[in-house]
C-alpha cells in the first residue's frame, strides 16, 4: 500500500495526566475566567468596517466568553477585492503550514481554553481536536506539489462541532494547493477561528491569501458562495445547506468551480450475537455519547440481534450510569453540553415525542445545578432506521433489534436512507463481516471498534450520497481537488 505519510507522523497530542499540561491550560484560562473577553473581528487584507459586536456564550454556563464583530457587506467586498492566491512555491507553502502546526502545538493552552469555553468541549475532546488540526496542517503540507496550479479564491465554511480541526483542515488544504482563502467560521465559534487565523498569519501565510469573515450563514455565508470572483467552495455542515450552496454556485460561478462538501450522516451500527458484549458496549458508548453525540460520524441507530438484545441493553444502560455529565472544565466530565439553545430545544422535542409514544428505554438524570444547554444521554427504541426523519445531532441513541435471517434486509434499509457516512459492525464471523462490508454503502466502515475519531492520513474521512461529495478529508486525493489539475505535464 502507498505510504500516506511520507516522512512525517501524526501529532502525539498532550497528556492530561501531566500536571504541566494542566498547569499550562489553567494559566491560559485564568485571564479568560477573570473576565478578559477575546474578540473575533474580520481579518481582511485592507480596511475593515465590521458590524457591532455580539456576545459569544459558553454553552455550558451561559457566561459571555468573547465578542464577535460580524463582517459587513463592505468587509466582504474588500476581502473579495484583495484576495490573492499564495505566490510561493510548493516547498515554501509546505514550510509555512508546518510552522503553523508547530505554533498550534506551542499555543495549546490557549487553544484548549478557548475551545472548552466557546464550544463546550471537554478536555479529552479538545486534546483530540488540536491533534487533528495539527495533523491536517502537516498532512496537507506533505501534499503540496508543483504539478498543479491553484484554482484561485476558495470560500471555506466550517462547523462549530470541530471549530479548530475542520476549520483548519479546509483552509490548510486550500492553501496547500496555493489558493486564496475566505474563511467563514460557524456563528457559534468565531473566537477559536480568529486565534487559528492569527497563528497561520504568524506562521507566514500572507494576509491576502487568508482572510477571516465571521458572521452568519444567511448573510456572510450566502455572499461568499454566490460571487463570481470565488472559484470553489469547501463546506462542512448540513445536507440542506450544501444543496443550497450548490444551487447558488451554479448561478454565479464558472461551471468548473468545485463544491467540496462534507454533510450529515444517519449512521448505524450492527451488533450480532457473536459480538463481544463488553467491547460492543464500550464502542457504542463512545460512538453515541462522546462529544455529546455532536459528530457527523456519531452512531444514531444501533441494530442489535434479538437474542442478545436484553443482555446487551442491560449492560449498556449500566455503563451509561457511569457517565459523568457536567461542565467541560471538570476533568471527570464525559458528556458536556450541546452547542446552543436551539440545539437543546430540537433534541429535547425529539425525546419528548418519543417519551409520549412510550419509546424511551433509558434517560439519564441531569445533575443538579447545571445552567447551560445540557441534554441527558437518552436511548430510544425504534423499529427501523427508516423511522428517523432527520439526524438528531446530540446524545440520543436509537436502538432496533433484528433476527439473524433479516440481516441483509437491515443492510438494505440502512443503505436506503441515502446517507453513507460511517457504519460500525461488531461480529466475530469472518464471512459475515465480509458480506456486510461489501453490501454497505458508506465512506467510513469500522469493524469491532467505535465509529468516531477518524485519524488524518490513515483513516481518510468522508461519505457518499447525502453525506458528502468527497474526496475524503485527510486522504491522498483531497488537496488535488482544490487545484487545477495538470497545469504542467504530469511527470511519469
Ligand atoms: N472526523 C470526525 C470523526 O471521525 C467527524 C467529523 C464531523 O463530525 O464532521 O469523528
Amino acid at each position: 500500500p502507498a505510504d500516506l505519510f511520507p516522512g512525517r507522523s501524526n501529532s502525539q497530542g498532550h497528556d492530561l495526566s501531566q500536571t504541566g499540561t494542566l498547569a499550562a491550560i489553567e494559566a491560559a484560562r485564568a485571564p479568560l475566567a477573570a473576565g478578559l473577553l477575546p474578540e473575533a473581528s474580520p481579518l481582511v487584507a485592507g480596511d475593515c468596517a465590521p458590524m457591532a459586536a455580539e456576545e459569544v456564550k459558553n454553552p455550558a454556563t451561559g457566561e459571555v466568553v468573547g465578542l464577535v464583530r460580524p463582517a459587513s457587506a463592505a468587509d466582504i467586498e474588500a476581502a473579495l477585492g484583495n484576495a490573492r492566491p499564495w505566490q510561493a512555491d510548493a516547498a515554501a507553502r509546505a514550510a509555512v503550514l508546518n510552522r503553523a502546526a508547530d505554533l498550534y502545538e506551542e499555543h495549546y493552552g490557549q487553544i484548549f481554553a478557548v475551545i472548552a469555553r466557546e464550544a463546550g468541549k471537554n478536555l479529552p475532546d479538545a486534546v483530540a481536536e488540536i491533534r487533528e488540526a495539527v495533523d491536517f496542517l502537516r498532512y496537507y503540507a506533505s501534499q503540496t506539489t508543483e504539478d498543479t496550479a491553484p484554482r484561485g479564491v476558495f470560500t471555506c465554511i466550517s462547523p462549530w462541532n470541530f471549530p479548530l480541526a475542520i476549520f483548519t483542515g479546509q483552509i490548510a488544504a486550500a492553501l496547500a494547493a496555493g489558493n486564496a482563502v475566505l474563511a467563514k467560521p460557524a456563528e457559534q465559534t468565531p473566537i477559536i477561528a480568529a486565534l487559528a487565523v492569527r497563528l497561520m498569519h504568524l506562521a507566514g501565510v500572507p494576509r491576502e491569501a487568508l482572510q477571516l469573515l465571521p458572521g452568519d450563514g444567511p448573510t456572510v455565508g450566502a455572499r461568499l458562495t454566490s460571487d463570481p470572483r470565488v472559484n470553489g467552495v469547501c463546506f462542512t455542515g448540513g445536507t440542506d445547506t450544501a444543496q443550497a450552496i450548490r444551487r447558488a454556485m451554479v448561478q454565479a460561478m464558472d461551471p468548473g468551480a468545485p463544491l467540496i462538501a462534507e454533510t450529515g450522516g444517519m449512521n448505524a451500527m450492527i451488533v450480532d450475537s457473536t459480538a463481544l458484549p463488553e467491547q460492543a458496549v464500550r464502542d457504542i458508548l463512545a460512538s453515541s455519547f462522546q462529544s455529546a453525540g455532536q459528530r457527523c460520524s456519531a452512531l444514531r441507530c444501533l441494530y442489535v440481534q434479538d437474542e442478545i438484545a436484553p443482555h446487551l441493553t442491560e449492560m449498556l444502560f449500566g455503563a451509561m450510569d457511569e457517565l459523568r455529565i457536567g461542565n467541560p472544565w471538570d476533568l471527570s466530565t464525559d458528556v458536556g453540553p450541546v452547542i446552543d439553545a436551539e440545539a437543546e430545544a430540537t433534541i429535547r422535542a425529539h425525546i419528548a415525542k418519543a417519551r409520549a409514544e412510550g419509546r424511551v428505554l433509558k434517560e439519564m438524570d441531569l445533575p443538579e445545578g447545571l445552567t447551560g444547554h445540557f441534554v441527558a444521554p437518552t436511548v430510544i427504541r425504534i423499529d427501523s432506521i427508516a423511522d428517523l426523519e432527520r439526524e438528531i445531532f446530540g446524545p440520543v441513541l436509537h436502538v432496533a433489534t433484528f433476527a439473524a435471517e433479516d440481516l441483509p434486509k437491515v443492510v438494505k434499509t440502512i443503505n436506503a436512507t441515502g446517507y453513507g457516512l460511517t457504519f460500525g459492525l461488531h461480529s466475530r464471523i469472518d464471512n459475515r463481516v465480509q458480506e456486510v462490508t461489501e453490501a454497505i454503502t458508506v465512506g467510513n466502515l469500522y469493524i469491532n471498534r467505535n465509529q468516531i475519531g477518524a485519524v488524518v492520513g490513515s483513516q481518510p474521512f468522508g461519505g457518499e450520497g447525502l453525506s458528502g461529495t468527497g474526496p475524503k478529508a485527510g486522504g491522498p486525493e483531497y488537496v488535488a481537488r482544490f487545484a487545477q489539475p495538470q497545469a504542467k505535464p504530469h511527470r511519469p
